[in-house]
């Protein structure tokens, strides 16, 4: 199988570009259901990442692994540590010069390591729900371009969903009827990981 091949600048700034254009959404949407931060904190993160100019002169495992440990230090909330140790957990796991079966594998750890940190699983309207069946549709081989209708798909399935982790999870009965934001921004993050793979193609 051919490597995946990945330039970490143009992922770096795909992922800082689509959380800004979208960050009054992520906000709204956690307005709806949480403490209204999720856009400004995701944003903050992102531009720290984007920022830090060593993080795109490395490898694609070091590179997760700083975009991981800035994400740790800057996002904050619930989302910043779970989001970190999605990017962390990548960067430990993935091998040099990953194929789209090691990819698969790596993710799929990486998201149970979210799950663990988390101590949260599927079907609780957070961010894992859009995770999991993203990681499904790796392992199955689905081709990069199916990622993202797969992934918006999933997080807008959080909406009938009654939280059960988070601050939604606070408002009970009342969170259904809302797309989860963590949901909503590991999709673009999805579309953004997507766009960079197929280009790499
Ligand atoms: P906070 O809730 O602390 O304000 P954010 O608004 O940045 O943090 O992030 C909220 C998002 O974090 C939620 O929409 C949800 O997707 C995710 N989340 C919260 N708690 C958990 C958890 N225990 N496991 C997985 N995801 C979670
Ligand atoms: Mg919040």
């Amino acid at each position: 199988m051919a490597p995946v091949a990945i330039d970490v600048g143009r992922l770096v700034a795909a992922l800082a570009d689509t959380i800004a254009s979208h960050a009054e959404e992520l906000t709204a949407l956690d307005q709806a259901i949480g403490d209204g931060d999720h856009g400004l904190n995701m944003k903050r993160g992102f531009e720290a990442v984007r920022s830090d100019a060593a993080i795109a002169a490395k490898p694609l495992p070091d590179a997760l692994k700083a975009i991981g440990t800035k994400l740790v230090m800057t996002v904050g909330g619930a989302s910043g540590p779970l989001f970190g140790t999605l990017f962390l957990t990548l960067g430990k796991e993935l091998p040099a010069e990953p194929d789209r079966a090691a990819l698969a594998v790596t993710f799929a750890k990486a998201v149970d390591a979210v799950a663990a940190r988390g101590k949260s699983q599927a079907g609780q309207k957070t961010m894992l729900d859009v995770l999991y069946p993203v990681a499904a549709a790796l392992a199955a081989g689905k081709p990069a371009s199916e990622l993202t209708s797969i992934a918006d798909a999933a997080a807008d399935g959080t909406r009938p969903i009654k939280a059960l982790r988070g601050r939604a999870s606070f408002l009970g009965d009342r969170s259904i009827g809302h797309v989860d934001p963590g949901a909503r921004s590991s999709a673009l993050m999805i579309r953004a990981v997507a766009e960079a793979l197929e280009r790499g193609r």
